[in-house]
Order: C-alpha cells, then structure tokens, then sequence
C-alpha cells in the first residue's frame, strides 16, 4: 500500500520509443530494467534498488522500467526469460547485468555512477560498450545465463516474523453494513490484514471461544449475540515491524464499554460502530497467549504455514507450487525435474495426484467462468497432475520467469526457450505447467495439495536405547511437530493389533517379540503431507537398501537388519489415524482432520 506508491516513484516507466529517447537524455545514470510484458519487472530488486538510492541520495542516480515489446530500440531483448538491467549514461549503454544478481546490481551502480562523475566532473572518458551477447553465439548467452545465480546479500529483503492478532467484526457491525467501512479505517491505520474470512459461528463455537467468561453475568447474551449472524474474522498484523500488533490494535478499537470509549476514545472503532456494551462491533485478542489460541480455534494451519514460511524466509528462501499438467507427464517427467534442478531449485514436496471435477473447480475457481476453462477441465482430470513444492530465493518469480507466458502461442514466439514453449505439444491448446502468482497464493495452493496431517512414527525399542536424541533431532530439523509423544511398553497383544496387517507373514512371530523387547516411543508428528514425508526421512524397510538409496535417512543410519529397523512410519493416511487412535485413544485430531479434508482429499494414484 504506502510502499507501492513508492515504488512506482523510484523507477520511471518507459512506455515508448519516444519515452525511451527522453530517458536517453537525461543527465547521469540510468538503470533500466527491461522486461517482458508477461512476468512484468523484476520486483526481487526494487527495494536494494531503493536502499542504495536512500543511502547515495545521489541526483544523478536513476531507475527505470521498460518493457521489451513497446520501445523500438529494446527489439533485441524481446522473448529473453531473465531479467536484465541496462546502465545507460549520456545516452550510451555503459553496462550490463543479467539476472536479478544483488551484490553484482549494487557493485555496478556504485562503480558506474563514480565513473559517470568523472565523466561530467573531470572530463574523463566514458567507457561504452555493445551488448555482445546480442552479436555472439548462443552458447555463450547460455553459459552466461548459468552464472547469473540469484544471490541475495541483503537481509531486509526478507520481511522478519511479524506478530498476529485475531479481530473480529462482530454481527452487529456486519449486519449494519459497516464491514467495508471498517476495513478501510483499519487499512488506513497502518494494520495489514492477513486473512478475511466471513463466518457464522454455532453457538457451541461462540462458548468455546468466550470460554474464559464463562462466569460473566452476560455470558448467555454474549454467546446469542456473537452466534446471531455472520461476522467477519481477521487475522492482522502492523506494517512496520517494530510495532506490537496486539497492544496496537487494542488501542484502536478502544474501551469495552462503548458509552466509555465515546467519552474517553471517541476516535475508536467502538466508540464510531458500538451500540451498546454488548454490542461493541469488535473483537480484539487481549493477549499473545489469547492472540495465538484465538488464531489456532479459527485458522488451524495458520501457524503452521507459517512455521515453515519462517524456517524458509530465516534461510532466505521462498516456495512456490508447480503444476505439471496430465499430457506431459507420463513421457516428459524426468527430463523436467532435472531441468527444474538445474535452475536451481530444490524440490521440497512432490506428489502426483488424480484430480476430481470438484476439485479442480476448487483449485481454478477464479477462472470458472473464462473461454478456456472446460477445456482446462477436461485436461486437467484427464490423468495425474504431478504437484511440486520448489524452494530457492524468490522462488515465485524465478518460476513464473521460467515457465513463459500462460498463453501459448505468445510463449513460441515470444519466449521459444521458456518451459511452456519447450515442453507444450503443438497442438494443444492448453499449456502445461501451472506457477503461482505470490507468495501469498503459493502458501494457499501449497496446503491444498500439501495439506497438514497427522502421521504415527515409533521408535523401536533398540533404538530408542540407543539413539533417542539423535532421531529426535532429526524429527525436529525436518521440520515435523511432535503434538503428542509417550514411551510405550507393548504387551504381546497389542503389538499383535498394531502390525495386524502383518499376521500370517512369516516375520510376524520375530516383529512382535522385537516390538515388545523394551519400551517404544509413539508419538503424533504433524506437517504438511507429513505421512509421506516421515516415510522419507525413516527411508526403506531394509537398512541395506536404505543405505544405497537414501544414505540420509534414519533406517540408513541406525537400523541394524530389515527386522530390526529402528524406527515405524503409518502408509497412508487411514492407516495413521487407526494408529494415532489405538495408541493415543480418541484425542481430537477429529476437528483437524475434518478441516484437513475440507481442504482436499487425495485419491493418490497406485505408487510402486
Ligand atoms: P513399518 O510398518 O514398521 O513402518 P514398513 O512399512 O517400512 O515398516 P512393513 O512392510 O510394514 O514395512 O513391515 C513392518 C515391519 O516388519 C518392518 O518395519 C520390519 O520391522 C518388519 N519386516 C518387514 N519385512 C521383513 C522381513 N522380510 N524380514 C523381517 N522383518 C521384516
Ligand atoms: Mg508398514
């Protein structure tokens, strides 16, 4: 908000040749970003762009914008995926950087603006150059293309941790139309709002929620009041990061009791929007306790998400979900993983997933109603979809620049090297990859394939002996939550019932001794697609395999035989909640799980 008019005020928007001239013009350096009009400029450097023109405060320093396809003199440029910034000064080109490379950008500007001052200052020569990658081979484009690596030296380009409250806009203000009203006033205050969403709650919810007024003499009113009608539920945070959103928020809205914030806040929400005590319009947490247990009652994966958005941004990371759509996927899969490889991402999460009508009306319901959608549809359950988690520095954008433009045909001609143009089939009219568009959607799109489960991993009793800290700390680092653990001795019985699926078997009789050798760790681990992921991390059933094929994991490491293998994984998502219930009995993983499948529920294809 206040910083996009910013932003719009550091780089000037060449939107002609005749613009283009005028930029030429003027008195010292230039950078221009130019762009293609499908994945727009490059966003990952405006704020070292603007960092380095607050600290330089230097007149002579100037940025830029302009798209390929509407100067004349950028023709050359048009259709290349990776960001590219020319340094014009005295209306020649001075110098060149390829791909959005921060320590490069910021070394080049200093270096180039010294020279352009010795230029107008002392008379010196300005050193001119020629885009040479234009004139050469395309070998060389290529290599070059290979060094421009995404770096990012600087650490408040990742946006820290901030703190969360819950508001509420109560169905008093809703049902009076204020919502919008609201909204705004809170914007205009310099709160963000995270997440809106338009609920009414049961009574049961309302008594859970206002619990801790249970004893209240309004207690009954209040509960009637807040399930009376839709309210709308806010997650919201401060822009600027050194202020505590929560106190910040409670001063906003004001007092309680709206015939004392009239007096004393008249300038408050409920001083403006509250009827009567009761009917104060707002909610806000009192607490960060309150704030995180309000935040866990109406948005479960909330903190979660963010858990892992956070471990990602502390490393400087991103994520962003890729789509390999059903035509390309049988044959082409391998040669795009690699390729996805290469450009240096890593690959956090995959699953291939056949995809209901339903389903795919949920994950596109934003384009229900455009032209191409039935034959989106009917591409997109004509066969498994392959669903990817990629993680680097901007991920985002890095992806969407690779993919090329959504539209086909523009892609071929515009940007012949892009994933779209490369690996769609001519005559299809659908392109076969999906990016998502910020790191807010990812989020949303990456728990709707990936959503938060719940899975039952063991540690076995010799391992448990010998090497409980060690696997606990791997557990930790890879990103699981343990919500529950207790050590376990199984009797006969029940080691029977836990590895039911295993009687007859001939190592049925050798599995149950060994499970009731010593005490067992049984714990709930949660994350995102945590079934599958903890079978990753525990790796094959047999050490000696586990050891060729995935030396990191667990089994690699501490099993000693394909019976003793140190450490039990649920296979698939029936099998953990049976489990969590036979070891744990009925804890409420029941609203989770409902909430989960909410979200979606996978028929996953037949693996091995
Ligand atoms: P777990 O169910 O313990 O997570 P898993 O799913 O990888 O392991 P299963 O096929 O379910 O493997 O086997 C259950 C357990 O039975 C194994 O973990 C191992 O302890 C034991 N087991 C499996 N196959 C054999 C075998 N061929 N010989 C001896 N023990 C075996
Ligand atoms: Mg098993």
């Amino acid at each position: 908000m206040a910083s996009k008019k910013k932003e719009i005020a550091l780089q000037i928007t060449i939107g002609n040749q005749e613009h283009w001239e005028e930029m030429l013009s003027s008195k010292g350096l230039m950078v221009v970003d130019v762009y293609q009009a499908w994945c727009g400029p490059c966003k990952t450097v405006v704020s070292l762009f603007r960092k380095i023109k607050n600290e330089l405060g230097d007149d002579l320093l100037h940025f830029a914008v302009a798209e390929a396809d509407s100067v004349d003199a950028l023709e050359n440029y048009r259709g290349k995926c990776e960001p590219t910034f020319l340094f014009y000064a005295g209306g020649e080109l001075v110098a060149i950087v390829r791909g959005a490379n921060a320590p490069l950008l910021q070394k080049t500007i200093l270096n180039q603006l010294i020279a352009e001052k010795k230029v107008l200052d002392q008379g010196a020569k300005r050193e001119v150059i020629k885009d040479e990658a234009l004139f050469t081979k395309e070998e060389e484009e290529e290599e070059e293309e290979e060094n421009a690596i995404m770096i990012h030296a600087e650490d408040e380009l990742v946006p820290p941790k901030k703190s969360c409250t819950v508001a509420i806009i109560k169905p008093d203000a809703v049902a009076h139309g204020k919502t919008n009203e609201i909204i705004m006033k809170i914007q205009e205050a310099g709160f963000e709002i995270l997440a809106n969403e338009e609920r009414t709650m049961t009574e049961s919810e309302a008594r859970d929620f206002y619990q801790h007024r249970a004893r209240e003499e309004k207690f009954e009113e209040l509960i009637q009041f807040m399930s009376s009608g839709p309210c709308h539920v806010l997650i919201i945070s401060k822009s600027r990061d050194d202020e505590d959103v929560i106190p910040a928020w409670r001063e906003f809205i004001g007092p309680t009791d709206v015939e004392i914030a009239k007096k004393e806040k008249p300038e408050s929400l409920r001083a403006q929007y509250g009827t009567e005590v009761l009917f104060n319009a707002v909610h806000g947490s009192d607490n960060r306790e309150q704030a995180s247990r309000e935040l866990a009652f109406f948005f479960p994966n909330f903190r979660k998400i963010d858990k892992t958005t956070e471990a990602l941004h502390n490393r400087n990371l991103e994520r962003t979900l890729a789509l390999i759509r059903p035509e390309i996927l049988k044959e082409k899969k391998d040669e795009i993983l690699q390729k996805i490889r290469e450009a240096g991402f890593s690959i956090a999460m995959q699953k291939e997933v056949m995809l209901t009508e339903e389903q795919v009306q949920e994950f596109y319901r934003e384009h229900t109603d455009k032209d191409y959608y039935p034959a989106l549809l009917q591409h997109m359950i004509s066969g498994p979809v392959l669903a990817l988690a990629l993680v680097k520095e901007h991920a985002v954008e890095h992806w969407r620049r690779i993919l090329g433009p959504a539209n086909l045909a523009e892609a071929i001609n515009k940007a012949p090297n892009s994933f779209r143009a490369e690996f769609s089939p001519k005559e299809s009219a659908i392109n076969q990859f999906h990016g998502s568009t910020s790191q807010e959607e990812a989020e949303i799109e990456l728990s709707f394939f990936f959503p938060v489960e719940y899975t039952l991993a063991t540690i076995k009793p010799d391992a448990l002996a010998e090497h409980q800290d060690e696997i606990l700390e791997k557990i930790q680092s890879a990103g699981f939550t343990i919500s529950q653990v207790k050590e376990t001795c199984l009797n006969r019985d029940m080691a029977e019932e836990f590895y039911k699926e295993h009687r007859g078997k001939p190592f049925f009789e050798q599995l149950v001794n060994y499970m009731c050798q010593g005490p067992c760790l049984m714990m709930i681990l949660s994350k995102e697609n945590a079934v599958e992921e903890w079978r990753k991390l525990m790796g094959p059933t047999n050490p000696a395999e586990a050891q060729t094929t995935v030396p990191e994991s667990l089994r690699s490491k501490f099993a000693k035989s394909i019976l003793q293998n140190a450490v039990h994984g649920s296979s698939n998502k029936t099998h953990a909640m049976e489990k969590i219930q036979f070891i744990f009995g009925d804890i409420d993983l029941e609203q989770e799980r409902i909430s989960q499948e909410k979200q979606m529920d996978y028929i996953l294809p037949e693996e091995e």
